[in-house]
């Protein structure tokens, strides 16, 4: 490619928030054969609420302690729905997170986490059948659950509800009639990617990967084709350094800063079509 016709297009393009930090990935963008899509926050809105809660107001009110000092999505829907409520909220005297699983904090003398099952699991506690039946069948209806374990036991459940992006369907389209196929690598529990697959028509999607299992899967997808990965550049740095084109979609004010080869902003899937639209055009004039 010539480097006036590349430095000119990707200038105009950063003008219009899609910014293209690697230009090789302009080149690499053409050989790709999938876009792989995170889910949460990326194909769904990422403003999830709180549809039910299931335990007692100390278990709900720990769980937003520790949900206060996470980035997550889910967590700013357990502080907004315990605010709501009007339950206090402490301020942990320990926090950690588990990408892909949940939180893990310690809140008044009490050790509480919010998470999945792997979380639920890692912390040595007995999920009862009947609340993982429940879970299964919000689950089913596209819901994500969160448990909350305090010393050990389970004490209740949150059950969080995402929209999939209003434009998501139409952009999916776009890259199908680009000769893309789309493909969602999710940290979710499959049966929540599932229902999300299915509205969106996409026939490959994977649930339940940690950060590092979704670069897995993008160096396994790697084997059939090129591959472009979209999603957010903090729980998503494997996989878009993994991917042949790495699309982050910044959460965060210091967009130059994400991840990945090019940043477009949270809420402009468009841009991931304009990016392709943008590489082909640029080649094609250097060729
Ligand atoms: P995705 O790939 O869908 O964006 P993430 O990798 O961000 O998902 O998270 C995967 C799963 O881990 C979530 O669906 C949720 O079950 C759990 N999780 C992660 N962070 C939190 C949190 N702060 N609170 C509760 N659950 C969490
Ligand atoms: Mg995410």
């Amino acid at each position: 490619a010539t480097p006036l016709a590349v430095v000119v297009g990707i200038g105009r393009a950063a003008e219009r928030g899609l910014l293209v930090k690697n230009v090789e990935a302009v080149e690499r963008a053409l050989g790709a054969r999938y876009v792989a899509f995170d889910k949460t926050g990326t194909l769904t809105v990422g403003a999830p609420r709180v549809v039910k809660y299931v335990g007692d107001e100390w278990a709900l009110s720990l769980a937003a302690s520790a949900e206060a000092k996470s980035a997550h999505p889910i967590a700013a829907a357990v502080v907004k729905f315990a605010a709501e409520r009007g339950v206090a909220v402490a301020e942990p005297d320990m926090f950690d997170t588990f990408p892909g699983q949940g939180v893990y904090a310690r809140v008044n003398g009490a050790v509480v986490g919010v998470g999945n099952e792997k979380l639920v699991e890692g912390l040595g506690a007995e999920l009862p059948l009947e609340i993982r039946r429940e879970a299964e069948a919000y689950r089913a209806e596209g819901y994500t659950v969160a448990y909350v374990v305090v010393d050990g036991v389970v004490r209740g459940y949150l059950v969080v509800g995402d929209e999939v992006r209003p434009e998501a369907g139409r952009i999916l389209q776009r890259l199908r009639e680009m000769g893309l196929e789309p493909v969602i690598v999710s940290g979710d529990h499959v049966a929540a990617v599932a229902k999300v697959a299915e509205r969106l028509g996409v026939k490959r999607y994977f649930g339940g990967k940690t950060p590092e299992e979704k670069a897995e899967v993008v160096k396994e997808l790697k084997k059939e084709g090129g591959v472009i990965f979209i999603g957010d550049g903090v729980n998503d740095a494997p996989a878009l350094a993994t991917a042949d084109v790495g699309i982050a979609v910044a959460t965060g004010t210091e967009v130059a800063k994400e991840a990945g080869d090019v940043v477009v902003r949270k809420g402009d899937l468009a841009k991931v079509v304009e990016f392709l639209e943008l590489s082909r055009k640029i080649v094609r004039n250097a060729r």
